[in-house]
Protein backbone atom coordinates (compact mmCIF):
# COMPACT_ATOMS: atom_id res chain seq x y z
CA UNK A 1 0.00 0.00 0.00
CA UNK A 2 1.17 3.51 -0.90
CA UNK A 3 2.14 5.84 2.31
CA UNK A 4 -0.93 8.94 2.19
CA UNK A 5 0.85 10.95 4.20
CA UNK A 6 -1.11 14.13 3.14
CA UNK A 7 -4.20 12.02 4.28
CA UNK A 8 -2.68 11.88 7.20
CA UNK A 9 -1.38 15.28 7.50
CA UNK A 10 -4.15 17.17 6.92
CA UNK A 11 -6.41 14.23 9.80
CA UNK A 12 -4.31 15.61 12.26
CA UNK A 13 -5.30 19.59 11.85
CA UNK A 14 -9.00 18.49 11.40
CA UNK A 15 -11.54 19.26 14.69
CA UNK A 16 -13.74 16.24 15.54
CA UNK A 17 -16.97 17.85 14.00
CA UNK A 18 -15.20 18.29 10.77
CA UNK A 19 -15.67 16.70 7.52
CA UNK A 20 -13.39 14.32 6.76
CA UNK A 21 -12.39 11.22 4.37
CA UNK A 22 -13.49 8.69 7.21
CA UNK A 23 -17.05 10.49 8.16
CA UNK A 24 -17.99 11.08 4.77
CA UNK A 25 -21.20 9.92 3.05
CA UNK A 26 -19.01 9.01 -0.05
CA UNK A 27 -19.95 9.12 -3.81
CA UNK A 28 -22.99 8.20 -5.40
CA UNK A 29 -20.78 6.12 -7.88
CA UNK A 30 -18.37 4.75 -5.63
CA UNK A 31 -14.62 4.91 -6.86
CA UNK A 32 -11.65 4.08 -5.75
CA UNK A 33 -9.80 6.43 -3.53
CA UNK A 34 -7.51 9.18 -4.85
CA UNK A 35 -3.70 8.34 -4.05
CA UNK A 36 -2.19 11.46 -2.85
CA UNK A 37 -5.12 13.47 -2.53
CA UNK A 38 -8.05 13.15 -0.06
CA UNK A 39 -11.62 12.80 -1.62
CA UNK A 40 -12.83 16.42 -0.91
CA UNK A 41 -9.45 17.70 -3.32
CA UNK A 42 -10.40 15.49 -5.71
CA UNK A 43 -13.56 17.19 -6.09
CA UNK A 44 -12.47 20.80 -5.92
CA UNK A 45 -9.52 19.59 -8.68
CA UNK A 46 -13.17 18.00 -10.57
CA UNK A 47 -14.87 21.22 -10.36
CA UNK A 48 -12.23 23.48 -11.37
CA UNK A 49 -11.84 21.11 -14.64
CA UNK A 50 -14.94 21.57 -15.43
CA UNK A 51 -16.97 23.47 -18.05
CA UNK A 52 -19.09 25.08 -16.54
CA UNK A 53 -16.18 26.17 -14.42
CA UNK A 54 -15.18 27.78 -17.15
CA UNK A 55 -18.05 29.60 -18.48
CA UNK A 56 -18.30 31.50 -15.17
CA UNK A 57 -15.36 33.69 -16.50
CA UNK A 58 -18.17 35.36 -18.65
CA UNK A 59 -21.13 34.93 -16.54
CA UNK A 60 -22.46 38.08 -14.53
CA UNK A 61 -22.23 38.70 -11.36
CA UNK A 62 -23.19 42.05 -11.37
CA UNK A 63 -22.35 44.30 -14.00
CA UNK A 64 -22.05 42.11 -17.21
CA UNK A 65 -18.83 41.08 -18.40
CA UNK A 66 -18.06 43.15 -21.73
CA UNK A 67 -18.84 46.75 -19.57
CA UNK A 68 -15.33 46.85 -17.64
CA UNK A 69 -12.24 44.47 -17.57
CA UNK A 70 -12.41 45.15 -13.67
CA UNK A 71 -15.54 44.29 -13.05
CA UNK A 72 -16.11 40.78 -10.85
CA UNK A 73 -17.45 38.00 -12.86
CA UNK A 74 -18.99 35.05 -11.22
CA UNK A 75 -15.54 33.44 -11.23
CA UNK A 76 -13.61 35.44 -9.80
CA UNK A 77 -16.31 36.36 -7.40
CA UNK A 78 -16.36 32.40 -6.67
CA UNK A 79 -12.51 32.54 -5.93
CA UNK A 80 -13.40 34.97 -3.35
CA UNK A 81 -15.64 33.10 -1.70
CA UNK A 82 -12.96 30.62 -2.05
CA UNK A 83 -10.05 32.19 -0.14
CA UNK A 84 -12.42 33.63 2.24
CA UNK A 85 -13.38 30.03 3.02
CA UNK A 86 -10.44 29.15 3.33
CA UNK A 87 -8.97 31.10 5.64
CA UNK A 88 -11.82 30.48 7.91
CA UNK A 89 -11.92 26.82 7.71
CA UNK A 90 -8.13 26.60 8.49
CA UNK A 91 -8.33 28.73 11.77
CA UNK A 92 -11.62 26.81 13.20
CA UNK A 93 -9.95 23.22 11.83
CA UNK A 94 -12.38 22.47 9.53
CA UNK A 95 -11.83 20.91 6.30
CA UNK A 96 -10.33 23.64 3.83
CA UNK A 97 -10.77 21.33 0.29
CA UNK A 98 -14.45 20.81 1.26
CA UNK A 99 -15.11 24.78 1.95
CA UNK A 100 -12.65 25.25 -1.45
CA UNK A 101 -14.97 22.94 -3.47
CA UNK A 102 -17.79 24.25 -2.36
CA UNK A 103 -17.06 27.72 -2.76
CA UNK A 104 -16.01 26.97 -6.35
CA UNK A 105 -18.95 25.38 -7.24
CA UNK A 106 -21.67 27.02 -5.56
CA UNK A 107 -22.56 29.50 -8.41
CA UNK A 108 -22.19 26.50 -11.20
CA UNK A 109 -25.83 26.63 -11.76
CA UNK A 110 -26.10 30.51 -12.47
CA UNK A 111 -27.65 31.51 -15.91
CA UNK A 112 -26.57 34.26 -18.05
CA UNK A 113 -27.14 37.97 -16.77
CA UNK A 114 -27.29 37.77 -13.09
CA UNK A 115 -30.30 37.41 -11.32
CA UNK A 116 -32.30 38.99 -14.34
CA UNK A 117 -31.57 35.68 -15.81
CA UNK A 118 -32.76 33.77 -13.21
CA UNK A 119 -35.63 35.89 -12.86
CA UNK A 120 -36.48 35.07 -16.70
CA UNK A 121 -35.64 31.53 -16.84
CA UNK A 122 -37.89 31.16 -13.83
CA UNK A 123 -40.65 32.64 -15.02
CA UNK A 124 -40.42 30.82 -18.39
CA UNK A 125 -40.18 27.80 -16.30
CA UNK A 126 -43.28 28.47 -14.27
CA UNK A 127 -45.10 25.66 -15.93
CA UNK A 128 -42.52 23.29 -15.61
CA UNK A 129 -41.35 22.80 -12.27
CA UNK A 130 -39.47 26.64 -12.27
CA UNK A 131 -35.80 27.32 -12.44
CA UNK A 132 -33.60 27.65 -9.36
CA UNK A 133 -29.75 28.61 -10.08
CA UNK A 134 -29.25 26.88 -6.59
CA UNK A 135 -30.53 23.42 -7.41
CA UNK A 136 -29.18 24.43 -10.93
CA UNK A 137 -26.04 24.03 -9.01
CA UNK A 138 -26.40 21.03 -7.79
CA UNK A 139 -27.92 19.54 -11.60
CA UNK A 140 -24.42 20.87 -12.96
CA UNK A 141 -22.57 18.48 -10.94
CA UNK A 142 -24.90 16.15 -10.77
CA UNK A 143 -25.98 15.43 -13.98
CA UNK A 144 -24.62 17.87 -17.12
CA UNK A 145 -21.35 17.58 -16.71
CA UNK A 146 -20.95 14.53 -18.66
CA UNK A 147 -17.18 13.43 -19.62
CA UNK A 148 -16.58 10.89 -17.70
CA UNK A 149 -16.91 7.23 -18.68
CA UNK A 150 -18.43 5.80 -15.89
CA UNK A 151 -20.62 8.60 -14.56
CA UNK A 152 -22.94 11.59 -15.64
CA UNK A 153 -21.78 14.84 -13.01
CA UNK A 154 -18.85 14.82 -11.51
CA UNK A 155 -19.45 12.07 -9.08
CA UNK A 156 -18.41 14.29 -5.87
CA UNK A 157 -18.56 14.00 -2.45
CA UNK A 158 -22.23 13.94 -0.37
CA UNK A 159 -20.72 16.84 1.58
CA UNK A 160 -19.92 19.09 -1.39
CA UNK A 161 -23.05 18.36 -3.06
CA UNK A 162 -24.91 19.06 0.40
CA UNK A 163 -22.87 22.57 0.54
CA UNK A 164 -23.80 23.32 -3.04
CA UNK A 165 -27.60 23.20 -2.29
CA UNK A 166 -27.78 26.29 0.11
CA UNK A 167 -31.84 26.62 -0.28
CA UNK A 168 -34.42 23.99 -0.95
CA UNK A 169 -38.28 24.07 -0.53
CA UNK A 170 -40.06 20.80 1.34
CA UNK A 171 -41.25 20.18 -2.42
CA UNK A 172 -38.39 20.21 -4.38
CA UNK A 173 -36.50 18.42 -1.68
CA UNK A 174 -38.74 15.19 -1.62
CA UNK A 175 -37.54 15.06 -5.14
CA UNK A 176 -34.05 15.86 -4.74
CA UNK A 177 -33.18 12.47 -1.90
CA UNK A 178 -30.70 12.53 0.69
CA UNK A 179 -28.95 15.45 -0.51
CA UNK A 180 -32.00 17.30 0.16
CA UNK A 181 -33.18 15.55 3.45
CA UNK A 182 -32.20 18.64 5.67
CA UNK A 183 -34.95 20.91 4.49
CA UNK A 184 -37.40 17.95 5.41
CA UNK A 185 -35.71 16.98 8.98
CA UNK A 186 -34.65 20.51 10.06
CA UNK A 187 -31.42 19.24 10.41
CA UNK A 188 -27.92 21.75 9.64
CA UNK A 189 -25.45 20.98 6.89
CA UNK A 190 -21.47 20.60 7.49
CA UNK A 191 -19.65 23.68 9.40
CA UNK A 192 -17.95 23.70 5.91
CA UNK A 193 -21.15 24.32 4.08
CA UNK A 194 -22.76 26.96 6.45
CA UNK A 195 -19.24 29.33 6.14
CA UNK A 196 -19.11 28.85 2.75
CA UNK A 197 -22.98 30.24 2.83
CA UNK A 198 -21.18 33.03 4.67
CA UNK A 199 -18.15 34.00 2.83
CA UNK A 200 -20.30 33.90 0.16
CA UNK A 201 -22.24 37.13 1.66
CA UNK A 202 -19.35 38.54 2.78
CA UNK A 203 -17.77 38.60 -0.41
CA UNK A 204 -20.65 40.18 -2.28
CA UNK A 205 -21.41 42.88 -0.06
CA UNK A 206 -17.82 44.33 0.08
CA UNK A 207 -17.02 43.64 -3.78
CA UNK A 208 -19.98 45.01 -4.75
CA UNK A 209 -19.09 47.92 -2.91
CA UNK A 210 -16.06 48.34 -5.02
CA UNK A 211 -17.56 47.41 -8.40
CA UNK A 212 -20.78 50.09 -7.52
CA UNK A 213 -17.94 52.85 -6.60
CA UNK A 214 -15.99 51.99 -9.90
CA UNK A 215 -18.72 51.94 -12.14
CA UNK A 216 -20.23 55.39 -10.55
CA UNK A 217 -23.77 53.82 -9.51
CA UNK A 218 -22.86 54.27 -6.19
CA UNK A 219 -22.26 57.57 -4.04
CA UNK A 220 -19.07 57.82 -1.47
CA UNK A 221 -20.39 60.31 0.10
CA UNK A 222 -23.65 58.24 0.48
CA UNK A 223 -21.71 54.86 1.89
CA UNK A 224 -20.49 57.24 4.77
CA UNK A 225 -23.71 57.02 6.15
CA UNK A 226 -23.39 53.00 6.68
CA UNK A 227 -21.63 52.61 9.45
CA UNK A 228 -19.46 49.28 8.66
CA UNK A 229 -18.61 51.32 5.93
CA UNK A 230 -18.15 54.60 8.12
CA UNK A 231 -15.99 52.45 10.80
CA UNK A 232 -13.47 51.92 8.23
CA UNK A 233 -13.35 54.69 6.72
CA UNK A 234 -12.18 56.93 10.11
CA UNK A 235 -9.91 54.52 11.11
CA UNK A 236 -8.22 54.55 7.50
CA UNK A 237 -8.23 58.53 7.69
CA UNK A 238 -6.83 58.44 10.83
CA UNK A 239 -4.22 56.57 9.92
CA UNK A 240 -3.48 58.60 6.45
CA UNK A 241 -3.65 61.36 5.86
CA UNK A 242 -2.46 62.05 1.84
CA UNK A 243 -4.25 59.28 -0.05
CA UNK A 244 -5.77 58.96 -2.92
CA UNK A 245 -9.24 57.87 -3.71
CA UNK A 246 -8.46 54.44 -5.29
CA UNK A 247 -6.10 53.65 -2.11
CA UNK A 248 -8.88 54.76 0.17
CA UNK A 249 -11.80 52.61 -0.91
CA UNK A 250 -9.37 49.74 -1.37
CA UNK A 251 -8.07 50.80 2.00
CA UNK A 252 -11.97 50.29 3.54
CA UNK A 253 -13.05 47.48 1.76
CA UNK A 254 -10.00 45.29 3.40
CA UNK A 255 -10.74 46.21 6.81
CA UNK A 256 -14.39 45.69 6.23
CA UNK A 257 -13.81 42.36 4.89
CA UNK A 258 -11.38 41.50 7.48
CA UNK A 259 -13.91 42.67 9.96
CA UNK A 260 -16.41 40.26 9.34
CA UNK A 261 -14.34 37.22 8.69
CA UNK A 262 -13.07 38.15 12.35
CA UNK A 263 -16.59 38.27 13.77
CA UNK A 264 -17.06 35.38 12.00
CA UNK A 265 -14.68 33.14 13.40
CA UNK A 266 -15.15 34.65 16.73
CA UNK A 267 -18.67 34.12 17.00
CA UNK A 268 -18.48 30.65 15.21
CA UNK A 269 -15.86 29.71 17.93
CA UNK A 270 -18.04 30.88 20.88
CA UNK A 271 -20.89 28.97 19.43
CA UNK A 272 -18.99 26.01 18.56
CA UNK A 273 -17.08 25.59 22.35
CA UNK A 274 -20.96 26.24 23.84
CA UNK A 275 -22.55 23.60 22.31
CA UNK A 276 -19.32 21.33 22.41
CA UNK A 277 -20.49 18.80 19.57
CA UNK A 278 -18.56 15.24 19.99
CA UNK A 279 -18.93 14.55 15.91
CA UNK A 280 -20.23 15.12 12.48
CA UNK A 281 -23.44 14.51 13.50
CA UNK A 282 -23.44 16.59 16.55
CA UNK A 283 -22.84 19.34 14.16
CA UNK A 284 -25.85 18.44 11.79
CA UNK A 285 -28.27 18.43 15.06
CA UNK A 286 -28.26 21.05 16.03
CA UNK A 287 -31.33 23.12 16.20
CA UNK A 288 -29.43 26.42 14.59
CA UNK A 289 -26.02 26.74 12.11
CA UNK A 290 -22.83 27.00 14.46
CA UNK A 291 -21.52 29.18 12.14
CA UNK A 292 -22.48 33.22 12.64
CA UNK A 293 -22.01 36.71 12.36
CA UNK A 294 -22.37 38.43 16.30
CA UNK A 295 -25.49 39.92 16.29
CA UNK A 296 -23.95 43.70 16.43
CA UNK A 297 -22.24 42.08 12.89
CA UNK A 298 -25.24 40.87 11.96
CA UNK A 299 -27.17 44.26 12.20
CA UNK A 300 -24.31 46.46 10.39
CA UNK A 301 -24.44 43.92 7.26
CA UNK A 302 -28.21 43.90 7.56
CA UNK A 303 -27.86 47.65 6.94
CA UNK A 304 -25.13 47.87 4.46
CA UNK A 305 -27.22 45.09 2.52
CA UNK A 306 -29.90 47.64 1.77
CA UNK A 307 -27.97 50.16 1.19
CA UNK A 308 -26.90 48.07 -1.72
CA UNK A 309 -29.79 47.23 -2.60
CA UNK A 310 -31.68 50.64 -2.92
CA UNK A 311 -28.81 51.63 -4.66
CA UNK A 312 -26.79 49.51 -6.48
CA UNK A 313 -29.25 46.19 -7.08
CA UNK A 314 -32.11 49.10 -8.00
CA UNK A 315 -30.22 51.60 -9.88
CA UNK A 316 -31.75 52.36 -13.03
CA UNK A 317 -29.05 51.28 -15.47
CA UNK A 318 -29.05 48.09 -13.75
CA UNK A 319 -32.23 47.70 -14.45
CA UNK A 320 -31.75 48.61 -18.04
CA UNK A 321 -29.64 45.65 -18.49
CA UNK A 322 -31.59 43.25 -16.25
CA UNK A 323 -34.67 44.35 -18.64
CA UNK A 324 -32.66 43.42 -21.97
CA UNK A 325 -31.32 39.85 -20.12
CA UNK A 326 -35.06 39.17 -18.98
CA UNK A 327 -35.90 40.15 -23.23
CA UNK A 328 -33.58 38.02 -24.80
CA UNK A 329 -33.39 34.63 -22.24
CA UNK A 330 -37.33 34.57 -22.73
CA UNK A 331 -37.25 35.18 -26.52
CA UNK A 332 -34.62 32.36 -26.61
CA UNK A 333 -36.80 29.85 -24.58
CA UNK A 334 -39.52 30.80 -26.93
CA UNK A 335 -37.73 29.78 -29.97
CA UNK A 336 -36.23 26.91 -28.82
CA UNK A 337 -39.53 25.30 -26.81
CA UNK A 338 -41.72 26.00 -30.26
CA UNK A 339 -39.28 24.49 -32.18
CA UNK A 340 -36.82 22.06 -30.62
CA UNK A 341 -35.17 21.38 -34.31
CA UNK A 342 -33.53 24.85 -33.86
CA UNK A 343 -31.40 23.59 -31.20
CA UNK A 344 -27.79 22.61 -31.50
CA UNK A 345 -27.71 18.78 -31.87
CA UNK A 346 -26.47 18.33 -28.28
CA UNK A 347 -29.03 20.26 -26.88
CA UNK A 348 -31.37 18.82 -28.66
CA UNK A 349 -30.39 15.24 -28.06
CA UNK A 350 -30.63 16.08 -24.41
CA UNK A 351 -34.12 17.61 -24.83
CA UNK A 352 -35.11 14.71 -26.64
CA UNK A 353 -33.91 11.96 -24.19
CA UNK A 354 -35.85 14.26 -21.14
CA UNK A 355 -38.72 14.05 -23.11
CA UNK A 356 -38.87 10.29 -23.22
CA UNK A 357 -38.98 11.10 -19.06
CA UNK A 358 -41.33 13.22 -18.29
CA UNK A 359 -42.73 14.61 -21.58
CA UNK A 360 -42.88 18.42 -21.92
CA UNK A 361 -41.78 19.06 -18.91
CA UNK A 362 -38.79 17.15 -20.01
CA UNK A 363 -38.57 19.28 -23.02
CA UNK A 364 -38.57 22.50 -21.18
CA UNK A 365 -35.89 21.15 -18.78
CA UNK A 366 -33.71 20.60 -21.73
CA UNK A 367 -34.20 23.80 -22.91
CA UNK A 368 -33.67 25.48 -19.55
CA UNK A 369 -30.03 23.80 -18.91
CA UNK A 370 -29.13 24.84 -22.32
CA UNK A 371 -29.87 28.81 -21.68
CA UNK A 372 -28.71 28.63 -18.26
CA UNK A 373 -25.61 27.14 -19.50
CA UNK A 374 -24.85 30.31 -21.59
CA UNK A 375 -22.53 32.74 -20.83
CA UNK A 376 -23.58 36.31 -21.09
CA UNK A 377 -22.07 36.73 -24.44
CA UNK A 378 -23.30 33.72 -26.04
CA UNK A 379 -26.81 34.02 -25.19
CA UNK A 380 -26.45 37.66 -27.38
CA UNK A 381 -24.90 35.80 -29.89
CA UNK A 382 -27.38 32.92 -29.62
CA UNK A 383 -30.24 35.52 -29.85
CA UNK A 384 -28.92 37.63 -32.59
CA UNK A 385 -27.92 34.28 -34.88
CA UNK A 386 -31.69 33.35 -34.34
CA UNK A 387 -33.69 36.79 -34.23
CA UNK A 388 -31.79 39.59 -36.37
CA UNK A 389 -33.02 39.02 -40.09
CA UNK A 390 -29.53 40.12 -41.21
CA UNK A 391 -28.17 37.59 -39.94
CA UNK A 392 -29.72 35.41 -42.37
CA UNK A 393 -26.73 33.79 -44.27
CA UNK A 394 -26.00 30.08 -43.01
CA UNK A 395 -22.38 30.87 -41.65
CA UNK A 396 -23.67 33.13 -39.61
CA UNK A 397 -26.13 30.40 -38.43
CA UNK A 398 -23.63 28.03 -37.39
CA UNK A 399 -22.75 28.01 -33.80
MG1 LIG B 1 -22.21 33.63 -4.80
Amino acid sequence: MRPDSNLKNHMRDLAIFACSDHNTRGRAYPEDRPIYRNQYQRDRDRIIHSAAFRRLEYKTQVFVNHEGDLFRTRLTHSLEVAQIARSIARELKLHEDLAEAIALSHDLGHTPFGHAGQTALNQCMKAYGGFEHNQQSLRVVDKLETKYADFDGLNLMFETREGILKHCSAKAARQLGDVAQRFIDNTQPSLEAQLVDLSDETAYSNHDIDDGLRYGLIDFDDLLGIKLFRNQYDKVVDQYHMINKRRMIHEIIRRMVNVMVVDLIDTSRANITAANPQSLDGVRNQPKPLMSFSEEMTALILELKQFLRHNLYQHYRVHRMSRKAYDILTALFDAFINDTKILPPEAREQCLILQGESGDEGVARGVADYIAGMTDRYAIVEYERIFNPRQLSFVNLIP
